[in-house]
């Protein structure tokens, strides 16, 4: 056998050249949280930071698959290499979807421009999101121009992979009135872009009105000069499903494109990102190790048990417990 160094090379040196097994490979190493995909990250993290990274999220069933199999038809007529990430346990473009009728990315099945992947909860260190973002990193890597990233949104519990990306689009349908809600609550952040989708639909007009007025509420808690400078977030109908308002939404994606290019928006927002992400990882590791010492310390059991019978807080407990904790590696 090779040493582990070299294979890592040889893998690393195939993603870089844009080899699709090898970056297939590489992203079944870091959904199954092997060491070897997170050195290949490392490996390579230093060519990455040039794919323009697109996250779309909102209910299921809204038409998220369906547009970006539109958009990513638009991209490789424009010549572009898309690479697709889909981060859903529930995702059409599993395999099972795949033998059925959802046909809505299979057209790009045999393109070797576009790199569609999709992402299951599999217990990942990390969790799901982590090892998303690593992916992403990957296609990044080999070269993708555009990574299209899909998410099903609202409240997730895990740090969002959406926020990793440099323009997050919201995808709704007339009716999907709890995405409004969440808008309005402040649940979910305000997005760069929103597209209605299915938008042949009578509630249309009205949606959009309703989506204006929660844009401007959230325009009263700024001041006018910031308003001024400030995006201005487009609302596009489309009608995914027969390309319909595509390239509307190509033209936003570039306006704000430019947008965050111009005055370093776009470092400004990828540092913020990236301290998140170094943050998420520790926190993770930082948890994994302290309920792996709970595990295994029977003093920690013992402490534990004093908690329960109400003769230790568990604030003091949680300082000894930080206190005892066995270094990081
Ligand atoms: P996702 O769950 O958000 O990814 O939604 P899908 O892309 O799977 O789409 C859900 C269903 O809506 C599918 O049956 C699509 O064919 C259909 N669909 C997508 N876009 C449109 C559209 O613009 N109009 C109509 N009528 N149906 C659409």
């Amino acid at each position: 056998m090779m040493p582990a160094s070299m294979t890592e090379g040889t893998l690393a040196q195939r993603l870089l050249d844009g080899d699709r097994r090898a970056l297939a490979r590489a992203i079944t190493l870091v959904e199954n949280d092997r060491p070897e995909g997170w050195a290949l990250v490392r490996e390579v993290y230093p060519h990455t930071g040039r794919a323009e990274v697109v996250g779309f999220t909102g209910p299921p069933g809204v038409g998220k698959s369906t547009l970006i199999g539109a958009l990513t038809k638009a991209r490789r007529g424009a010549g572009r290499s898309v690479g697709v990430l889909s981060i859903d346990p529930s995702s059409p473009f599993t395999q099972g979807a795949l033998l059925g009728d959802r046909i809505r990315l299979t057209e790009h099945f045999l393109d070797r421009g576009v790199f569609i992947r999709s992402m299951a909860n599999r217990g990942a260190l990390g969790g799901l999101s982590e090892a998303a973002l690593q992916a992403a990193l990957l296609l990044d890597a080999a070269g993708r121009q555009d990574v299209f990233i899909e998410t099903v949104g609202v409240g997730q519990a895990e740090i969002d992979i959406i926020d990793h990306a440099d323009t997050i689009v919201l995808v709704l349908m007339p009716g999907s009135g709890d995405s409004i809600q969440a808008l309005k609550a402040g649940v979910m952040e305000i997005p760069d872009v929103i597209v209605i989708n299915k938008a042949d639909h009578p509630l249309t007009d009205t949606m959009i009105r309703e989506i204006r007025g929660v844009l401007s509420l959230a325009n009263l808690e700024r001041s006018p000069e910031e308003v001024k400078a400030s995006w201005r977030v487009p609302i596009i109908r489309t009608e995914a499903n027969r390309g319909a308002g595509i390239e509307e939404l190509v033209d936003a994606l570039e306006a704000h494109r430019r947008y965050i290019l111009a005055d370093g928006q776009l470092a400004e927002r990828r540092r913020r990102n990236l301290r998140l992400e170094v943050l998420a990882i520790a926190t993770h590791r930082l948890r994994r190790r302290l309920e792996d010492d709970l595990e295994r310390d029977a003093g920690f059991q013992e402490l534990l048990e004093q908690v329960v019978e109400r003769r230790l807080d568990p604030a003091s407990a949680a300082t000894t417990l930080l206190e005892r904790a066995a270094p990081l590696p």
